[in-house]
């Protein structure tokens, strides 16, 4: 076990700065208004830094900046931007552990996680896309002996990406590893709940990119946000966040005609089918685990199973053991390694998870166990901590279709497959799923039929860099990993080039 000493402490691996400006242009800038807004830890709810507040002024500067550093690295080689993705994973992995006490941190999230996860998956993304771009080939067919057509990848130009708090290194790395690799350069805003961790990656690795292909603009969603969503000489917007601003970020793109990529909320279904409570063996506990896994990242994931849906035949033995195994996982500090859940991200998000336990009361869902907000004692008294908390009701109610993005789940039981896939597709949203069972059959069936982006079969929450993420229905448009996001960064030229020396014979 390490508890690691708090940013700032002695013996720390991290230290903040007490202020962190933009980054635009390869240069630290001042906002252009003047103005800062505080930055606290939800471990203890102390401000530890503060962090520039951007408005339009920034965003034209930092757009303006990476038109310029396009004209260079838009015609780099592919070789040249993935041998810079390959530097900077190295950079990353040589200070992974100053990286994940500083997400930790900043977000409240268990430090094993950071550790363990996080960092490691934002730095294989990285190595991903250098290596996917190296094998991306253009096209080339012959019309005729006389005639070509040549394809062409081009990048798309300056992009705008816009992120949340959940994990900030990783969100962020989705998208700037694919857009980089395709050529293009980048205005970041990050979320105004966890800039700083950004800042410290850059810290790392700012020598090893060229000044304005990547700018970051800090600053809230209205005042930074959509002037950079709605900027005219962006040529397109991904943005991870909520359902609700996904909608206005379409709108502001609609304005310029550009491609978006959203990737949006969720309410994932969690199915255990019948068999999996056949036998009490190892498979059992997996899938004990599979349940537990709703408090993972302490709810804080656009995937969080939040709805298990349990076969009524083995219902009453699988919530026992799934209650018993909730009550293991263990919640404190976020620094000490042997902490498997930390903090809420921000008071905002612990009293809207507590708000939604009690409408979940209120609707006559039946707690079976947790609910409460828990004091860790000491100066944690401060942090934002809430139990795992457990309901059991029916998939109308809107703790089974609002997305709480906590360590809630709500439980409820089917009758069959069909009712299993019935309830499971009942959302307005369709990001991830689990199903578990012992019959190969079933699980693929189950997985065709579930209207959602990704399906874990007898797993969850694995998230390697070449498997296609995103969501279906309400849950977002587009997809991050995957060698596909090459494509969906860049734009195709074509160039149709005839040889032949006589006339086309038309006129
Ligand atoms: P949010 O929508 O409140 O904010 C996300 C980002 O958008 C922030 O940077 C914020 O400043 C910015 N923003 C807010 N309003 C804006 C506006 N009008 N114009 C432009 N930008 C604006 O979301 P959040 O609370 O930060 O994140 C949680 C949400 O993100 C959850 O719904 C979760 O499911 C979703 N999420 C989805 C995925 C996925 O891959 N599908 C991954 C992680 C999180």
């Amino acid at each position: 076990m390490t508890v690691y000493a708090r940013p700032g402490a002695e013996g720390s691996v991290v230290s903040y700065q007490s202020r962190y400006d933009h980054y635009i242009g390869g240069r630290y800038v001042p906002p252009a208004k003047g103005q800062y807004f505080e930055n606290p830890t939800p471990i203890t709810g102390q401000t530890f830094c503060e962090v520039a507040r951007g408005t339009k002024d920034d965003v034209d500067a930092a757009v303006d900046a990476a038109w310029k550093a396009f004209a260079t690295w838009g015609k780099t080689s592919p070789t040249e931007r993935a041998n810079i993705l390959n530097k900077i994973a190295d950079r990353m992995e040589a200070n992974l552990e100053a990286i994940a006490v500083a997400e930790c941190y900043e977000n409240g999230k268990a430090v094993r996680e950071c550790l363990a996860a996080d960092i490691p998956l934002a730095i294989d993304h990285f190595r991903y896309f250098a290596g996917a771009l190296r094998a991306q080939e253009g096209g080339i067919s012959e019309l005729d002996g006389d005639t070509v057509a040549y394809h062409y990848h081009e990048p798309l130009g300056v992009v705008g990406q816009i992120i949340p708090w959940n994990f900030p290194i990783l969100m962020a790395v989705w998208k700037l590893a694919p857009a980089l690799a395709a050529g293009n350069c980048v205005v970041l805003k990050p979320a105004e709940q966890t800039p700083a961790s950004i800042h410290l990656l850059l810290s790392f690795i700012e020598d090893l990119i060229p000044a304005g292909v990547l700018n970051i603009v800090n600053g809230f969603g209205i005042e930074a946000g959509a002037p950079l969503a709605s900027h005219p000489r962006i040529r397109k917007i991904a943005f991870t966040g909520e359902t609700t601003t996904g909608r206005l970020i379409m709108q502001y793109a609609s304005e310029n005609l550009i491609p978006v990529t959203l990737e949006l909320g969720g309410k994932s279904p969690n199915v255990f089918f019948e068999d999996v409570a056949r036998e009490k063996d190892s498979f059992y506990d997996k899938a004990l685990e599979g349940f537990a896994f709703f408090a993972l990242n302490q709810g804080e994931v656009c995937t969080c199973p939040s709805r298990a849906l349990i076969a009524s035949s083995i219902y009453d033995g699988f919530i026992a053991d799934g209650l018993d195994r909730v009550a293991k996982v263990k919640q404190g500090n976020p620094l000490d390694t042997d902490t498997m859940i930390g903090a809420q991200a921000s008071n905002d998000q612990l009293e809207k998870i507590l708000s939604y336990i009690d409408i979940g009361k209120q609707e006559g869902a039946e707690l079976l166990t947790g609910g409460e907000r828990v004091d860790l004692g000491g100066d944690l008294s401060g942090g934002y901590y809430v139990q795992p908390t457990v309901f059991k009701g029916q998939n109308r109610m809107r703790v089974f279709q609002e997305e709480i993005f906590g360590p809630v789940v709500s439980v409820t039981t089917f009758d069959g497959f069909d009712e299993a896939i019935a309830i499971a597709n009942d959302t307005l949203y369709g990001l991830g799923a689990g199903v578990w069972s012992r019959d190969g059959a079933q699980l693929y069936r189950a997985g065709r039929a579930i209207e959602a982006g990704r399906v874990w079969s007898n797993t969850y929450h694995q998230y390697p860099a070449h498997a296609a993420f995103g969501g279906y229905k309400q849950s977002g448009i587009g997809r991050e990993n995957h060698k596909m996001m090459l494509d969906h960064y860049q734009q195709t030229k074509n160039l149709l080039v005839s040889y032949a020396e006589g006339p086309m014979g038309f006129f």
